[in-house]
């Protein structure tokens, strides 16, 4: 991989990490068609509808504990046990001045009851129970429409279905929803000294692992995914593939071959069957990134180091897969401070994307790096739990200082 400046070197011609996404953002359109899906199948898909709670939830006054539905206005004088109700078995009758029903949590409040009185308030002598302190009025009840008012809205396009939108939806009676279809996302690594597993290594080969990378992180993002292989460093073989990938997905992806090195064809391909921009990027690990558009599909061409195609994914290629699937912001990974648990080394000049790892402690959350930081070390990006973002300008950070740090649990 050819390189025009060393790692202390400014480079004004690059561009910053923060231009590169903004400019594949803003050529991201989100998708338009969509499915209907069963809330079963719906797990990780972008709703494509608002969507307003038909009911009250609670449908009825009930109760958070398990105690004695009673009157507040009797104070604390003695009730009488008139019956009891049991989540999804309500107390038809009604409850009178000096009455009690015995209830359970999520029990229907039975008519005239204003308050629950707690269990372990009360005290029980045969069918008399003694209030050891007066019920305030509404206590331990769960109101109709408390969770949500009929016709407000519950959930807005763009919402990215985890389980509690799920929960919520099914505690609304909702049982299909309208999403966006998958995005189709086609992938490929480049490279004669790829070899896939199982086969015995020549010198000079690696196992292809970049492909496993984009499977996962494709995969986690809920896209259909379209693996086409390893790719030799060749112009035809290469043509062909990139032809065949945008005849078949929204989005392709290669890994490799995306410099300027004697065996890099990508940037000369896309520069004729596609309109491409070729970045120098102000960052590290992760310097060469192409992105453009290979007739209808947007396209990505990674750099080849692994740790360098991840973190390059996360950064551009997961918040324009975001956008592209109809998720309404935020598209980029969410950012916390943590203070340092030792020094890390950085010379000026590139945001860097170091490796890091979570310490709990006495002192609280902290953050170390993983020690190697170089841009072929997948050991180091594999025993990590985040990403430490330090800014271009920065120099070396100092034990104690707070720096900015991207969960890799919270990049999908
Ligand atoms: P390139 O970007 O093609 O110049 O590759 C940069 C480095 O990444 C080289 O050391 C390649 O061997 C390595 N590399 C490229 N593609 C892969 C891959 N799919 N899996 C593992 N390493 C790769
Ligand atoms: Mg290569």
């Amino acid at each position: 991989m050819a390189h025009c400046c060393s790692d202390n070197e400014y480079d004004s011609m690059a561009k910053s990490v923060e231009e590169a996404r903004a400019a594949i953002l803003a050529s991201s359109p989100a998708l338009t068609d969509t499915d209907v899906l069963h809330l079963t199948a719906a797990l990780g898909r972008v709703l494509a509808e608002d969507l307003c709670a038909p009911q009250p939830v609670p449908a009825w006054p009930n109760s958070a504990m398990d105690g004695y539905a009673l009157r507040s206005s009797d104070g604390e004088k003695p009730r009488q046990l008139i019956g009891h109700c049991f989540a999804g078995h309500p107390f038809t009758g009604v409850v009178g001045p000096g009455e009690c029903v015995r209830i359970m949590t999520g029990a229907v409040l039975p008519e005239g009851a204003d308050s629950v009185l707690i269990q372990e308030q009360a005290e029980i002598q045969d069918k008399t129970i003694l209030p050891q302190q007066r019920p305030a009025p509404g206590a331990n009840i769960r109101q109709t429409g408390e969770d949500l008012q009929p016709g407000v809205e519950a959930l807005h396009a763009g919402t990215l279905l985890r389980p509690a939108q799920l929960a919520l939806l099914a505690s609304l009676g909702i049982a299909e929803v309208k999403v966006f279809r998958r995005l189709r996302v086609a992938f490929f690594s480049t490279g004669d000294e790829l070899r896939p597993l199982g086969s015995t290594l020549e010198a000079g080969q690696i196992y292809d692992s970049n492909r496993y990378a984009l499977q996962g992180m494709l995969q986690r993002l809920g896209c259909e995914i379209l693996d086409l292989g390893r790719i030799l460093d060749n112009p035809e073989h290469l043509e062909k593939t990139l032809q065949q990938a945008a005849g078949m997905a929204d989005l392709v992806i290669s890994t490799g071959g995306v410099s300027v090195g004697d065996a890099d064809y990508i940037a000369e391909l896309l520069g004729r069957i596609g309109s491409i921009d070729f970045w120098k990027m102000n960052m590290k690990p992760g310097r060469p990134l192409a992105f453009g558009q290979l007739g209808e599909a947007t396209f990505f061409g990674l750099p080849g180091n692994p740790v360098s195609t991840m973190v390059t994914f996360y950064q551009f290629v997961q918040p324009c897969i975001l956008k592209r699937m109809g998720k309404s912001t935020p598209w980029t990974p969410s950012v916390l401070k943590l203070p340092l648990a030792h020094p890390l080394k950085k010379k000026p000049g590139r945001t860097d994307f170091q490796r890091g790892v979570l310490i709990s402690g006495e002192n609280g959350l902290q953050v170390a790096g993983v020690g190697q930081q170089a841009s072929h070390i997948m050991s180091g990006l594999a025993h990590a739990d985040c990403l430490i973002i330090l800014a271009a300008e920065a120099d070396a950070a100092p034990a104690g200082s707070l720096v900015e740090v991207q969960l890799l649990e919270g990049l999908v």
